[in-house]
């Protein structure tokens, strides 16, 4: 589903593209090269590989999957990519760890709760490339900066991208529509790392948001993200996503779009 010149959205729960667990999954189309950010759970890849080629891409022409953070619905998918078709799988230093391990606080809890198929057994991914704070990812013409911002988790980041003029930040689990935040009661997930870190997303000028979960807008996005940063100045807990859509998480929610 093709959302700007360069960039498509080609998994997803939220917009019905792939498996249900499946995050948001971008993928960057920089002329020679292709480049997708986040790979989903690792259930719905062939669903995934279907909306690239409906777009008019070969799968074969990812060259690197960039993980936002290592949680498994974003980056169980990139072993797949990585095997069949020689994606590079690029993560923060932080995250790297996670994904050679399996070391997912989630994981856990997803078993607990029954939440994942009785065949279903995530793989370790190894990493090729580990991402830092202000790094610059090049994909054919197109450049990303890595800006780490964390309190969802501690390796989460965000990437900045120009096109057209316009700029965009493919914003992970950190930042949503209306300014909500990716706070969690898991492992990882720190107000005191976001009330810090969120700064780093302010004056940024951000026309599209373009988050891991839910809704994505293609101009003003940086006033859901002052939202969010006025929220973490003040009393209040903010809002978070996960608490309006924990739904997605609901075994029976899950068999109804399993069927
Ligand atoms: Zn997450």
């Amino acid at each position: 589903m093709r959302i700007t010149t360069h960039i498509y959205v080609v998994g997803s729960e939220q917009f019905g593209l792939s498996h249900p667990l499946d995050c948001n999954c971008y993928l960057i189309d920089g002329g020679t090269d292709l480049a997708l950010i986040d790979a989903g759970l690792g259930l719905g890849v062939e669903d995934i590989c279907a909306h690239v080629r409906r777009d008019g891409f070969d799968p074969a022409r990812i060259s690197k999957v960039i993980i936002t953070h290592a949680h498994l619905g974003h980056w169980g998918g990139a072993p797949h990519f990585r095997d069949m078709y020689g994606a590079k799988v690029w993560v923060s230093t932080l995250g790297a760890e996670r994904l050679r391990t399996l070391n997912d606080p989630g994981l856990g809890m997803n078993r607990r709760f029954n939440r994942y198929p009785q065949d279903f057994i995530p793989r370790p991914c190894p990493v090729d490339g580990e991402i830092r704070d202000g790094d610059r990812l090049v994909i054919g013409a197109i450049e990303l900066q890595a800006i780490h911002v964390q309190g969802h988790t501690k390796d989460s980041i965000c990437f900045l991208m120009s096109e057209d003029g316009n700029r965009a930040l493919f914003s992970g689990d950190t930042v949503f529509y209306g300014g909500r935040i990716g706070l969690l009661n898991m492992e990882g997930c720190d107000l005191d790392d976001y009330r810090r870190d969120i700064h780093k997303l302010a004056d940024l000028s951000i026309d599209m948001l373009l988050p891991g979960h839910g809704v994505f807008v293609l101009s003003r996005g940086q006033k859901h993200i002052n939202r969010a940063i006025r929220k973490l100045s003040d009393f209040v807990l903010p809002e978070s996503f996960f608490e309006m859509n924990e739904f997605m998480w609901d075994r029976e929610y899950l068999q109804i779009l399993n069927q």
